[in-house]
């Protein structure tokens, strides 16, 4: 393994110098004739990366795992997690390897690369990732990071011909992805399953003070700060939940493991945005009983958060002070999901009727399937006409069956409306409700080009789902419904 100097980087391993309880030592394997496959030029120069990152060879190796920069110091760190609501013991990072630490304009930035072989931690995996999957997660972060919700980023992703073997025989990728930290509800849960208590002390006290600046600042006792922790990352969490409901997004596979205990969505798998609004949606082929289904995500954050409570209590010690820290979310997470809602129609303030308002919406668009995100957008320019009410609202109306039902909705809507500035709440809709999310089949184009040879859907895409408010008018064909065959498309947790 070669070892590239590049003084422009001032890497600190990640979890500081926790030491060998929480991460192994553990190089990448490299990949045959490494090649960019994509790049965020806009995440590399919020990072305050050298401009010459992606045409640097030297890069293009340390990024695939080929050669480690100088002054990383390479890791996978040890965690366990509950998988579809089981126990699953320990897990950790088996195809992800941290490089360390950067000080970024952004702050304190983890560097990470999925799919860069092996560590000690891949129990029967092969530490790889695919291309389609990785080219998912690097798509996906960045739209999420454009629609304003709490995510892990990704630089680049590198592609190799190396083969994989999954369900059927696919080639190599790494992705570099970013965040200030990789930490998972699982990996208090980890040490808590093994009865170390110094060590959920020790990574207690790293996050906080690394992380949670704030509570940091208090100087609270052990205990206290357990309680403090537990609060800030179920408020977190809430607030994310309500982020992904509203926006329409489906994680797939919300297992304790692939928490952020900082909110990001985190560990892009079979996710989906929902096209045709169905609450029970299921976007995870191997989730048999829709454990991890659209309407269910808040219920089962709020379990996930639970166990994270549990895996504290050896430092809480009463009940009574975690029951309460978690409390947070049974209130935080409504009000929270029925702003976003508000902010969505456009309503400035609030009333009495609003949850019911959304709630009638929502069932009428569940039962007929109407598109999610084409559905707000319309909505969103509708509205600057709505003095004459139904008429101007026909584009909306035509995307129902039960036009009636449409009609008594869209009056109560256009009386709640009445006295706005229609200039300014269509504005603010258009800043509310995208143009552009990463629907299963635009994905799916651009994962297909790809593997001819041809990244450069992939580079547009990503473009556009960085600023999906904008209008982008040359891509019109990507703000679209979903085409016919996109149903067909099967995620699965193979990745
Ligand atoms: P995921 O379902 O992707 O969150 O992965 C669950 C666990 O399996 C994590 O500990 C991963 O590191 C591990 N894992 C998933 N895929 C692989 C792989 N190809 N090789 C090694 N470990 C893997
Ligand atoms: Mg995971």
């Amino acid at each position: 393994m070669l070892v590239m100097k590049n003084p422009t980087l001032d890497w600190q391993p990640s979890f500081s110098n926790l030491g060998a309880t929480f991460s192994t030592n553990c190089l990448p394997t490299p990949l045959p004739a490494p090649i960019w496959v994509a790049s965020n030029e806009a995440l590399l120069d919020e990072l305050g990366l050298p401009k010459h990152f992606f045409t640097d060879e030297s890069f293009l190796s340390a990024m695939s795992g080929n050669t480690v920069l100088e002054g990383s110091c390479p890791k996978a760190s040890v965690y366990s997690g509950h998988q579809f609501g089981v126990w699953a013991g320990q897990l950790g990072d088996g195809r992800a390897i941290s490089l360390g630490e950067i000080n970024t304009p952004l702050g304190i930035r983890d560097i990470q690369l999925k799919g860069a072989g092996p560590t000690p931690f891949s129990r029967r995996g092969d530490g790889r990732a695919v291309l389609r999957s990785s080219i998912r997660e690097f798509l996906c972060s960045e739209a999420m990071f454009g629609l304003g919700i709490p995510t892990t980023r990704a630089l680049c992703v590198t592609g190799s011909p190396a083969k994989v073997y999954r369900e059927e025989i696919e080639s190599a990728a790494v992705v570099a992805r970013v965040s200030p930290s990789f930490v998972r509800f699982g990996h208090f849960e980890h040490f808590a399953s093994i009865g170390n208590i110094e060590a959920i002390r020790a990574l207690l006290h790293h996050v906080v003070k690394t992380h949670m600046p704030s509570l940091d600042m208090l100087q609270l006792n052990d205990k206290q700060l357990a309680v403090g922790f537990l609060e800030e990352t179920t408020k977190r969490t809430a607030q994310l939940m309500a982020d992904w409901q509203a926006v329409g997004f489906c994680h797939g596979v919300m297992n304790t493991d692939n928490m952020s205990i900082l909110g990001l969505t985190l560990d892009y798998g079979p996710f989906q945005f929902l096209d045709g609004f169905d609450a029970n949606h299921i976007c995870n082929h191997s989730d048999s009983q829709g454990r991890y289904a659209y309407v269910r995500q808040p219920q089962i954050a709020y379990w996930n958060l639970f166990c994270l409570g549990q895996a504290l209590m050896p430092i809480i010690q009463e009940q009574e002070l975690a029951l309460q820290a978690l409390e947070t979310f049974k209130s935080l997470y409504p009000d929270t999901y029925d702003m976003r809602m508000r902010t969505k129609l456009g309503l400035m303030d609030t009333h009495v009727n609003d949850r019911e308002l959304v709630q009638d919406l929502l069932s009428l668009m569940d039962k007929d399937r109407v598109d999610y995100p084409f559905f707000w957008r319309r909505l969103s320019h509708c509205v600057l006409e709505s003095s004459k009410l139904v008429h101007a609202y026909g584009p909306v109306r035509d995307l129902f069956i039960h036009r009636e039902e449409f009609d008594d909705w869209i009056l109560r809507y256009g009386t709640r409306l009445q006295n706005s500035d229609k200039q300014l709440t269509s504005k603010q809709m258009m800043q509310t409700n995208p143009k552009f999310v990463l629907r299963n089949h635009l994905g799916e184009l651009a994962i297909r080009q790809a593997k001819t040879g041809d990244f450069s859907m992939v580079q547009s895409l990503l473009h556009v789902l960085q600023t999906p408010f904008d209008e982008h008018p040359e891509h019109e064909e990507w703000a679209g419904l979903a085409p016919e065959w996109a149903s067909d498309i099967e995620i699965s947790c193979s990745s």
